[in-house]
């Protein structure tokens, strides 16, 4: 395989799919990870990359997917996540907040962790972990998914500092308002509920998000994009939203 080779964890959708079809065209072989096989396979198709079954919260789903990468990594996008629910403290659901760390904290350490190697044997490694503005601001309402946004951050963060002087690179992505199936996911399916959340702006994009990443991937070596954090125009913090009408 003689193109560098990229993997991104929740390709079968949203800002993943958005990701690996731009990182294809930037002359990547991009391996794509997610629970939905069918749409792997058909995007991996289209864009010459391999799609390979992966469920972030399953260790013995990560062994077998660690197992099948190649043993030189360019670049790691950590992007398979998502919200569960909307509610205040007080009324917490335990299984919502669970399926938040799980997929978003822990899905994160486990695939971080068994790429690194091969991060750093390809001599120039690059991870790029998609956060949120969720991981820096708390909200009336979000706590289980600002509390997993905020610790997946420090996990990446933590790695910055733990990986200075090894060949790889660390860039954190927060996002605001990106219309996808996020929403949907969040209230499980209730289209409505889902189409409000993005009433009266125009969001984000999730190419707009992938435009971002194939940016901070395509620099210099030895330039490393931090952090970056991009929001609708009338998005100013996460729940201060200009809405037209
Ligand atoms: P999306 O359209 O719902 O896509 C989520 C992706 O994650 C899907 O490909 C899904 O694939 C995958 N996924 C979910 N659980 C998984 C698991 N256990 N194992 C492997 N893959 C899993 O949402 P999105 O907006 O593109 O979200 C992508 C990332 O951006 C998430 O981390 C989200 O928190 C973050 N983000 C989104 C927004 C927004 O407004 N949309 C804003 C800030 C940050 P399968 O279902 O096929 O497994």
């Amino acid at each position: 395989m003689n193109r560098p080779v990229a993997i991104v964890t929740g390709a079968s959708a949203g800002i993943g799919e958005a990701t690996a079809r731009r990182l294809a065209a930037e002359g990547f072989h991009v391996v794509l990870g997610a629970r939905r096989l069918d749409l792997l396979e058909a995007i991996a198709d289209e864009i010459g990359g391999t799609a390979l079954a992966l469920d972030v919260t399953d260790a013995d789903s990560v062994a077998a997917f660690l197992a099948a990468v190649p043993d030189q990594v360019r670049v790691l996008v950590n992007n398979a996540g998502g919200a569960r629910g909307l509610e205040r403290v007080d009324q917490a659901d335990e299984d919502n907040w669970r399926w938040m760390w799980e997929t978003n904290v822990l899905g994160t350490l486990r695939i971080t962790k068994g790429l690194l190697p091969a991060l750093i044997a390809s001599g120039d490694g690059h991870v790029v972990t998609v956060t949120s503005v969720a991981a820096v601001e708390a909200y009336d309402n979000g706590s289980g998914y600002t509390s997993a946004k905020h610790a997946q951050s420090a996990l990446h963060r933590t790695l910055r500092g733990e990986l200075l002087g090894q060949p790889v690179r660390f860039t954190e992505v927060l996002p605001g308002m990106v219309e996808t199936d996020f929403s949907l996911n969040r209230f499980e399916g209730d289209a409505d509920r889902a189409d409000a959340v993005y009433r009266g702006l125009t969001p984000l994009t999730a190419d707009d998000v992938a435009d971002v990443i194939a940016f901070a991937v395509t620099r210099p070596s030895h330039v490393n994009l931090d952090r970056i954090d991009l929001k609708p125009r009338d998005q100013a913090a996460a729940a201060r939203i200009h809405r037209a009408g």
